[in-house]
């Protein structure tokens, strides 16, 4: 794996395809700067060689050019994490954007305007491609949100620098944290897949049998897992029609000698609210007229177990409704596990969607191993997809 490391930067000039994709308020303030954070260590090793960066990336969904989705409005947040002025130019191709290239000194960095102001960006365009690539002389990819697309700056741009390629810090260190868990783990592997519906993580499932010692199913998508064994789940959230494939994945787990783990009690509700009655109940026998929304305290015992003889570990999904206070604790709970075996040196990763947010909110974020900054992109990488970003670099 070529990385930035690889090369000196010393009077090169890189073009850097960033994931500055950040929400802005309604005053164009930006109000999570983790994207931006998460640049810095590939920008920094570039201008402390003595390189030069040309950043460019994509923000929102602009139709055509849209003054609201300029990166005009980050220009200042860039220059304060970095700790360097950044300069900008408002377009991404063309002569002026060449001129500004040019005249880049050591040490300076100049930022793009949107990539998305051009429809040939999505559209993997061949010559939009050609036009950016003029920019650099060494292309760097540090942007893992959008490696899953085989856009013109993600993908069909890295042809044009054949042996002048690389992958940037952070889109190094996401690949090498899957691999941790895919190819190069210790065992016992244990992962744990969460939230609303099995179909939107079935094709994960499929992949990660033949990698795991453990599985635990929880949250919304073990209720087709329970009903499909003959469980009444009262009014919990079930997909019918995935019944079936829930007794398939058991039966496939069970031939690869994967031990499958499902809730054994759940938090039941009788609304799908904070203010709702609760009890505790077997999962087998939910009453009708209340739902599952959280793991149960037996089941929270018996995953900390497993978690605790776990080497490495993937997270990917709550175990309950963790949006709302009285249905948080099971992801809190787990988080806690996956905490603990970290300090006692276990590996573990967390990625792809909603469990990010949980760790997040529940500062659990620097307790894990790696927390895994595309949620799209992991989710492809967890599903064994090979992600486009990445093998433009790789070939
Ligand atoms: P996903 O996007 O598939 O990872 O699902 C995440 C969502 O699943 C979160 O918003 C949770 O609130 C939701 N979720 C987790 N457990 C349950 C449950 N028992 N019933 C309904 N929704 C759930």
């Amino acid at each position: 794996m070529t990385t930035i490391n690889d090369f000196d930067f010393k009077d090169k000039k890189a073009l850097i395809r960033v994931d500055f994709n950040v929400p802005l308020d309604e005053h164009f303030q930006v109000t999570d700067t983790t994207r931006i954070v998460s640049a810095k260590p590939t920008i920094l090793k570039i201008l402390e060689d003595g390189g030069s960066c040309i950043l460019m990336s994509h923000l929102g969904r602009p139709k055509g050019v849209s003054p609201e989705f300029s990166l005009k409005h980050i220009v200042d947040t860039v220059t304060e994490i970095i700790g360097v002025s950044v300069k900008f130019v408002d377009d991404c191709v063309g002569s002026t954007v060449e001129e500004a290239a040019r005249s880049l000194e050591q040490g300076e960095i100049l930022l793009l305007e949107n990539l998305r102001f051009y429809e040939e960006e999505k559209n993997g365009d061949l010559e939009f491609a050609q036009q950016l690539s003029k920019l650099g002389d060494i292309y760097v990819n540090d942007a893992f949100g959008t490696a899953h697309r085989a856009h013109a700056s993600t993908t069909i741009v890295a042809q044009f620098f054949e042996g002048n390629k690389c992958f940037g810090s952070l889109l190094a260190k996401e690949i090498e944290s899957i691999n941790k868990v895919f190819k190069d783990s210790k065992k016992p592997v244990t992962a744990i897949l969460g939230g609303s519906k099995v179909s939107s993580k079935i094709t994960v499932i499929e992949n990660i049998l033949d990698k795991v010692d453990h599985l635990i199913i929880g949250g919304g998508m073990s209720f087709t897992f329970i009903k499909a064994q003959g469980g009444r789940i009262g009014d919990s959230i079930c997909e019918d029609d995935k019944q079936e494939l829930a007794l398939e994945i058991l039966k496939k787990a069970e031939e690869k000698g994967v031990k499958v783990h499902l809730p054994v009690d759940v938090v039941a509700a009788d609304a799908f609210s904070n203010d709702a009655n609760t009890q505790f109940v077997d999962i087998q026998h939910i009453p009708d007229g209340w739902q599952g929304l959280d793991a149960g305290p037996k089941s929270n015992v018996g995953f900390s177990f497993v978690i605790a003889q776990s080497k490495t570990i993937l997270w990917n999904g709550p175990l309950g409704v963790f949006e709302m206070k009285k249905f948080a604790k099971g992801t809190i709970e787990l988080g806690n596990a996956i905490a603990d075996a970290t300090a006692e040196g276990a590996f573990s990763l967390v990625g792809g969607g909603d469990s990010v947010a949980a760790v997040k909110q529940f500062g659990f974020a620097d307790k894990v191993s790696y927390v895994s900054t595309g949620g799209g992109a992991m989710l492809e990488m967890l599903e064994g997809k090979s992600l486009p970003g990445i093998e433009a670099i790789l070939n």
